[in-house]
């Protein structure tokens, strides 16, 4: 017998008919009829047409063949490329817990909304160095419509006619005064858009080095040899990894096939995506999020019509439709910014991984501090692993030294700065040698510190920082532990026991104080609201035109600036007291990247990393630039605790406008959850399988085996506890946590969740999921 069954998603934005409904397959569309396509199927009351996306077709229905209606016909126009992910969808809705729908967009082009033809683009004509000289004439001039109009257009060559007119407001006047002036050129149409700045002059090639080319022929190989393994590639900040990508980018070229490199958003830069067209030409786009819906379509087209031979973006690149994908690249794979924080909250790298195997392609990980759970992957033979340990631009590791704050307090130092490194400032600025200076802010979420001893207060269940909420309680946002303001400290009696907050600009009035004669460049949210201005910042300093360079995060990812000697740290604990399992990872990353900023050029780097726990794991490992250690260490930690990668979690969220009503909704998840992973006698029967219409509902597959398998008797079920954050916008949020080390049994409890609820008379608060989570709730 033919697979005469179709499991189809209706495409309605309704949670009612969000799950495949089945249908049969008349004869003469036995051949059309394949995963993927659209469909026009008879539903609902009065069997009206509906528009559906078969996502599986089957030769066994668990109901009666009569009672199931026909797919009516097949719609056109449905390729390879979206079948995929179309099966890409229903499996992320599968493994993290969202709608049909919301995968469905997720991993789906944009729908048109302009047509191709009246469509309007400006070009920029001129070279680079005219467009810098005119504007910096229209900077004088103070002609601000201009210089908008000109920036935009020096970070992409060709801009829609909408972005000018309605996003920069340069009114259509001064646009016909350029182009008379001969700087810019009105298309009346445009194939595509290319939101790429036309290309520099053709880097040579360089001779890889002999690890860099083992790399490249390594993974070539097993390519070669049918071998679908994942590769990592292990090397320190300036290995040449962008090198050994570019090769293997030129190997899947050779061999007809097209990549994606993931890429984080905020280094998708022009001085990265730059390094790739010099290679690759007009063969290479991007995707990011400033790109207009209209020239993200338009990217998809000239993929879907093998105009491209590379896409690089941030981790909705990996939904560009190539015809013949060979590799996706995922550079910094550690990134937490990998991590979707809508529904379906995906991860990048293990969603890559499942459409390398839908395309049978091969997916490259690249990092300098690889994240826990790729590096033991590669350590227990999943992952082929590959290691750059060498610099080769002639640069050695900067020496690294550790400040100890609480000392110099002692020493009655009341700046942020410690006298080591004023000493160092002082002395780059006599050499006229850069300085790079670091604060990391992302912990500073309201932790709280002794100054004069370091010590934090954290959960006694759970060894995370507290959280200092509102009117001074503090709070434990995995086990909702609660206790009152400390006063004095418990540690050592002092009264400097305060939250943190200290903030880039601080930094920037104090340097100024401490050294009038510095220029002093600061680059964080504030300062770089633009994709121009954070360009402009970064073009400024590479220039020479700042001795320093202030800022959070965002100085620390892979800029090169060989004049740099000197980096400082200014709170390394910062990232420490996050309260979340993985501080002592971001820590450790943090701080190797930003050692990595220095001593790029000739001349050595060094680097002061000051922080209040000179002794902390994390910064004993990162000061040695010593990776192996580190992880040995940090994956003892997560095994003692049960946390990823020795265990997963998985977050359910509830939200509500009612306090009650939120945390009723935990509430009842979390008795599901202990009933049915404590007691083996679950009685559960198929009920949910109801009827609408005359079409049948699939079963999940939680249905068909909860009961037998739903004593899950390592699941660990905490909560449920307020979230970190316990009310945003009138909304409350209250999270339960399920831990079990076998990821799919966590996938059965929230398909187990998700029927529950579907039940009637069920608890109205939303609910969403969250798989190894990353982002605080
Ligand atoms: P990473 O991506 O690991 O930080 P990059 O690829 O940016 O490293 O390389 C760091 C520096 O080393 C760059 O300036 C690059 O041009 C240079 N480089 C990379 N590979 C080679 C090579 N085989 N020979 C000479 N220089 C190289
Ligand atoms: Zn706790
Ligand atoms: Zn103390």
């Amino acid at each position: 017998m033919e697979k005469e069954f179709a499991n189809v998603i209706v495409d309605i934005s309704h949670e009612k008919v969000d799950r495949p409904f089945g249908y049969r397959i008349p004869e003469r569309l036995a051949d059309s009829v394949t995963p993927g396509v659209r469909v026009k199927i008879p539903f609902g009351a009065g069997n009206a047409l509906r528009t559906g996306y078969v996502i599986e077709v089957t030769d066994h229905s668990e109901f009666p063949r009569e009672r199931m209606k026909e797919i009516d016909s097949v719609l056109p126009g449905t390729k390879e490329p979206s079948q995929r992910l179309i099966v890409l969808a229903a499996w992320m809705k599968q493994q993290y817990g969202s709608t049909m729908i919301q995968a469905l967009k997720t991993v789906l082009p944009a729908r048109a909304t302009v047509g191709e033809k009246e469509r309007k683009s400006i070009e920029l004509l001129l070279q680079d160095a005219q467009t810098q000289e005119l504007a910096a004439q229209m900077e004088r001039k103070h002609q601000t419509a201009r210089l908008r109009l000109l920036q935009e257009l020096m970070a992409n060559q060709t801009i829609s006619w909408e972005a000018a007119t309605k996003r920069l407001k340069v009114p259509s006047s001064v646009i016909s005064k350029l182009e008379s002036d001969g700087v810019l050129k009105v298309h009346a149409s445009v194939a595509y858009r290319n939101p790429i700045r036309r290309m520099g002059e053709e880097t040579e090639k360089k001779t890889l080095s002999e690890e860099q080319q083992g790399a490249v022929n390594g993974i070539l190989n097993a390519f070669d040899q049918n071998d679908r393994r994942p590769s990592l590639i292990h090397g320190i900040t300036g290995s040449g990894k962008t090198e050994v990508y570019l090769a293997l980018i030129e190997g899947m070229i050779k061999r007809g096939r097209q990549s994606i490199v993931l890429i984080p958003e905020i280094a998708l830069t022009y001085q990265t995506v730059q390094r790739f067209t010099a290679r690759f030409g007009d063969r290479v786009s991007v995707m990011n999020s400033t790109l207009s819906v209209g020239e993200k379509q338009d990217q998809c087209r000239r993929a879907e019509r093998g105009e491209l031979d590379v896409i690089i973006g941030p981790r909705s690149a990996l939904f560009v439709p190539f015809p013949n994908l060979g590799m996706i690249l995922m550079d910094e794979e550690h990134e937490l910014s990998y991590k979707s924080e809508t529904s379906p909250k995906y991860h990048a790298r293990e969603t890559a991984q499942k459409l390398a195997e839908l395309s049978d392609a091969t997916l490259v990980l690249g990092s300098a501090t690889p994240s826990l759970e790729a590096y033991s992957r590669a350590q227990r033979g999943d992952y082929h692993f590959y290691k750059l340990t060498k610099r080769l631009t002639g640069g050695s590791l900067p020496r690294v030294e550790i400040a100890d704050l609480r000392e110099e307090l002692r020493n009655g130092n009341r700046s942020i700065f410690s006298v080591s490194l004023q000493e160092k400032l002082r002395d780059r600025l006599a050499r006229k040698e850069q300085s790079m200076l670091f604060l990391n802010r992302r912990g500073y979420a309201g932790f709280v510190s002794c100054r004069a001893c370091g010590y934090v207060c954290k959960c006694p269940h759970c060894d995370v920082s507290l959280s200092e909420h509102r009117g001074g309680r503090l709070v434990c946002h995995y086990c909702g532990y609660e206790q009152p303001a400390v006063k004095l400290c418990p540690s050592c009696g002092s009264k400097y026991i305060l939250g943190f907050r200290a903030g880039t600009e601080a930094m920037e009035e104090q340097l100024h104080k401490m050294f009038p004669q510095a220029r002093v460049l600061r680059m964080d949210a504030d300062t770089t609201r633009t994709r121009e201005s954070y360009e402009k910042i970064l073009a400024a300093f590479a220039r020479g035109d700042a001795d320093i360079l202030v800022g959070t995060q965002m100085i620390v990812k892979g800029h090169d600036f060989p004049a740099v000697t000197l980096v400082g740290v200014l709170a390394a604990d910062l990232s420490l007291s996050m309260s979340d399992y993985r501080a002592g990872e971001r820590t450790f990353q943090l701080l190797t990247q930003a050692a990595g900023r220095a001593g790029r050029g000739s001349r050595p780097g060094e680097v002061v990393i000051q922080t209040y726990q000179p002794d902390h794991y994390s910064i004993q490992y990162a000061a040695r630039q010593d990776y192996e250690g580190f992880y040995k260490e940090e994956l003892t930690y997560r095994q003692l605790l049960s946390y990823p990668p020795a265990s997963h979690i998985l977050a359910v969220q509830f939200y509500s406008k009612k306090q009650e009503e939120a945390l009723a909704g935990a509430q009842e998840a979390a008795s599901y959850v202990r009933q049915v992973t404590q007691s083996r006698q679950v009685t559960q029967s198929r009920q949910f399988t109801q009827q609408m219409s005359g079409t049948v509902q699939i079963p999940t597959p939680a249905a068909t085996h909860n009961a037998a398998s739903a004593a899950l008797p390592d699941t660990i079920v905490i909560g449920p506890a307020p979230a970190l954050i316990g009310k945003i916008n009138d909304v409350y949020r209250y999270g339960i946590y399920l831990k079990n080390h076998d990821y799919e049994k966590l996938v059965e409890l929230k398909d187990g969740i998700e029927q529950m609820r579907s039940l009637p008379q069920r608890q109205k608060a939303l609910c969403q999921f969250d798989f190894d989570p990353v982002h605080s709730f």
